[in-house]
């Protein structure tokens, strides 16, 4: 058997061992869904000051607003008590920084050898055209409450600050 996870089953050992976060309800306390990139140069609790059990996190490849985002947007809104939705992609994403899907099947293909062509990553590198389009369709959403609170920002992952982008 791999022992590639037992760094981490040996950390929740000692997590487990002096667990605060019994108890914690489900729902968001402070009623907000958070999508986000999954960069790892993002903390995104700390970033906008929420601790666990704040906030939904809803993480990929570019924070983009897929299918599968709004449908777990409107799980979270009716059942766990979500009632603000902030959209944070970040400075130097990869998946803005590229000409566009091509370019990183291209390069898929070219350093492993697979083909990709059958998914679509979502690049852009109008990261906040992308962005408003993103809110849009949030906005848009048959299925979301009328008036939930839908906003915009950037993280930059050199400085840590957070810039509204169509709040
Ligand atoms: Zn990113």
């Amino acid at each position: 058997m791999s022992n590639a996870f037992d760094d981490l089953f040996a950390a929740n050992a000692d997590y487990a061992a002096d667990f605060a976060l019994s108890g914690l309800a489900p729902r968001a306390a402070r009623g907000l869904a958070l999508v986000t990139c999954m960069d790892s140069r993002i903390e995104p609790l700390q970033t906008l000051g929420l601790k666990p059990g704040d906030a939904k996190i809803l993480r990929n490849a570019g924070a983009r607003v897929t299918d599968d985002t709004l449908r777990t947007l409107v799980l979270a809104a009716y059942l766990l008590e979500v009632d603000r939705v902030l959209v944070m992609p970040h400075t130097r994403c990869k998946m803005a920084s590229v000409s566009g899907d091509d370019e990183v099947h291209d390069l898929i293909e070219r350093e492993h050898g697979v083909d990709t062509r059958s998914l679509e990553f979502g690049t852009d590198n109008d990261q906040l055209g992308a962005l408003r389009h993103d809110l849009e369709r949030i906005r848009h959403h048959p299925l979301l409450p009328d008036g939930l609170p839908v906003a915009g920002a950037l993280y930059d992952v050199d400085t840590g600050r957070v810039e509204p982008v169509d709040a």
